[in-house]
């Protein structure tokens, strides 16, 4: 683990991130459509990882058989060379996602736990998630002109529905200093997960 944190530490963030983004999963529910088989947060994205969580998913990596790991690995390889020509910012489908599901799932990253969320970005804007676009979270609310939520399309949706919100489970939030100190983590540096390989 990273230097400094126990992985007890670590585990009871994770038991704590777990159940705050289960509740918030929880209250707006009318508004997610994540479904088994979905994946599609997983195929197209920077993933952005801490060292710990780095050292944390390489202990599920380590736990997959050798074919396995294999795999991923010549998946991590051709990314990187890939990642090489076309530069920074470069997007790809996670190399742990086998068959659309993720093969280190107790293991994942904190952005694959938020991710589908509405969330609050470092300047307090909300962010919504990509797929509201492509008519999964949020799609019922969201305007895809304005790419706001539509005070309209709520109203649609019936009475004594919970109101669409952002929360605070960005990833820069979610790995802040001030996590750090309430729950003894140093997550160390963060870059790109196929970056760390
Ligand atoms: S680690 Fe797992 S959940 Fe996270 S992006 Fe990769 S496949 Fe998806």
């Amino acid at each position: 683990m990273q230097e400094n944190t126990r992985i007890a530490d670590y585990l009871l963030y994770l038991a704590y991130l777990n159940k705050k983004l289960g509740g918030f999963f929880e209250n707006q529910s009318p508004y997610i459509f994540c479904q088994k088989g979905c994946a599609k947060c997983c195929q197209n994205g920077e993933y952005p990882f801490s060292q710990l969580e780095y050292n944390f998913i390489m202990i599920g990596f380590s736990k997959l058989p050798e074919e396995t790991r294999e795999h991923i690995l010549q998946k991590v390889k051709k990314l990187k060379e890939e990642k090489a020509k076309f530069g920074d910012n470069y997007t790809y489908e996670c190399p742990f996602l086998i068959n659309k599901e993720c093969s280190v799932y107790e293991f994942r990253g904190i952005i694959c736990r938020s991710f589908g969320l509405m969330s609050i970005n470092p300047k307090g804007l909300s962010k919504i998630p990509f797929c509201a676009f492509e008519g999964l979270n949020y799609s019922n609310v969201i305007e895809p002109e304005t790419k706001i939520v539509s005070l309209e399309k709520y109203k649609k949706l019936g009475d004594n529905l919970p109101e669409p919100l952002a929360y605070n489970v960005g990833y820069e939030f979610l790995t802040s200093k001030n996590i750090e100190e309430n729950f003894k983590l140093n997550f160390g540096d963060k870059k790109a997960l196929i970056d760390w390989f």
